[in-house]
């Protein structure tokens, strides 16, 4: 966003400041591909500093508090930003300990998340010398961010456990509370096949209550009880504790906002770009990138004193990594669920959309490129941000 506005706004009108508590970005992305050895530390981070336009102001401090109605943003250490227009982009982050047991004695030894570098790193640590047994995915609770990452591990670890020479050793489990693989049916039916392919075991309507360090299982709220060797984990994703100090998010701390203006439901001087915000599509950097085109024309408008008449159509765009040098993709957003056709070119392609090929696979190895060089520094990417029916079969 900072790239973008600050080509347009007068610079003797208009300062930016970035505030974010942490000087390195993570390419989350990336964490996916560590436990297995593909990508190390220094591929999936860079200093936020880097991408940065000249004539923005960068402060590296947690924001404490919002105070929405005095327009201010309060900082740790008792500095305050005044402000005219705020967007919160303050992402969502996993909360091990909402789950009782998930932070017991065998955290990080035989109980890994991979949504934190230190988890991924602690993760690929400990399959560099298991000699297999009981592996067991398990999502907490709705929503977390890239519903397809979990799905992404299980057919990464069965690739990375044949390639090994171990997969006759190794038995995976994928529990999940969703009623099958995904959220939307036709992509469900797809990615449920390609798991039963690969002899990967489903548990749908899973409700996680807590885990037992002592037995190594974990139990539901309806008292299933499911053994593990290890447990690979997405914890309950919420939003920064910060938007609950300040009062402005639901129970897990999301921020309510107008799914198509991308305002804030409370303030009008408000936008909620990315995973902090309530709105009813996958928290993912896709989403993100195509939102940021709306919050940017939006901005705009709202400042000139327009009508917001940019809307956001929920558009997410997953590429699915599933072994063996294959993918999968999907495209989707409020409105419609993931299409079978071609992606982005009608009957070209060169991506295909619920579909395990070699080409997805490519499209996601050149994604961290693209993250880097092009949408981290706000460039255009040749895919308009409301989703095309072009090219699919509905
Ligand atoms: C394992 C994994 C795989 C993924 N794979 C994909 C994928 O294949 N495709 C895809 O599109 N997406 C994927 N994602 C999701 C994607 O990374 C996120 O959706 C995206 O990063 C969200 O961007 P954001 O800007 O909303 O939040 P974030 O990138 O999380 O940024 C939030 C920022 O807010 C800062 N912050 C928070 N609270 C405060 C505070 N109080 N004070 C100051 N600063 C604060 C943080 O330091 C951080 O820099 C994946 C995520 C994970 C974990």
């Amino acid at each position: 966003m900072a790239n973008k506005l600050r080509k347009v706004l007068d610079k003797g009108e208009w300062e930016i400041t970035i505030v974010d508590k942490h000087k390195t970005h993570y390419y989350q992305p990336g964490f996916l591909f560590i436990p297995f050895g593909i990508y190390g530390k220094h591929d999936v981070i860079k200093p936020k500093a880097d991408f940065i336009p000249a004539g923005v102001k960068l402060e590296f401090a947690e924001v404490d508090r919002i105070d929405a109605d005095g327009n201010k943003v309060l900082l740790e250490g008792g500095k305050v930003l005044a402000y005219d227009y705020l967007i919160v982009a303050t992402g969502t982050r996993i909360n091990p300990d909402e789950t009782p047991g998930m932070k017991g004695p065998e955290w990080q030894k035989s109980i890994f998340d991979f949504y934190t570098l230190e988890g991924a790193i602690a993760l690929r640590k400990f399959f560099r010398s298991w000699e297999g047994g009981r592996l067991v995915m398990n999502i907490a609770e709705m929503p977390f961010k890239c519903p397809v990452a979990p799905l992404e591990f299980v057919f990464l670890a069965d690739a990375y456990f044949t390639e090994i020479g171990i997969r006759d050793k190794v038995d995976i489990t994928y529990v999940t509370p969703l009623p099958g693989a995904f959220t939307k049916p036709k992509a469900t039916k797809m990615l449920g096949e390609l798991l039963e392919e690969k002899n990967i075991k489903v548990i749908p309507d899973f409700y996680l209550e807590s885990i037992n360090n002592e037995e190594k299982k974990i139990v539901s709220y309806d008292e299933q009880e499911i053994p593990f060797d290890v447990l690979t984990i997405v914890p309950v994703n919420m939003g920064s504790e910060m938007v609950e100090r300040s009062g402005l998010g639901d129970d897990l701390n999301f921020i309510p906002t107008d799914k198509h203006t991308l305002r804030s439901e409370q303030h009008e001087n408000i936008f909620v770009l990315g995973d902090a915000s309530n709105i009813p599509t996958s928290k993912a950097g896709s989403v993100v990138h195509f939102a940021a085109e709306v919050v940017y024309e939006n901005i705009l408008s709202a400042i000139e004193g327009r009508p917001l008449q940019a809307e956001f159509d929920g558009h997410a765009n997953c590429y699915i990594e599933t072994g063996f040098g294959k993918g999968s993709l999907i495209d989707f957003n409020y409105e419609t669920e993931p299409l079978a056709g071609t992606f982005p070119l009608p009957g070209i392609g060169p991506f295909g959309l619920l579909k395990n090929t070699k080409m997805n696979h490519y499209g996601k190895v050149l994604f961290r490129w693209i993250y880097w060089h092009i949408l981290l520094k706000g460039h255009e990417l040749p895919i308009e941000n409301e989703m095309s029916m072009a090219g699919k079969k509905a």
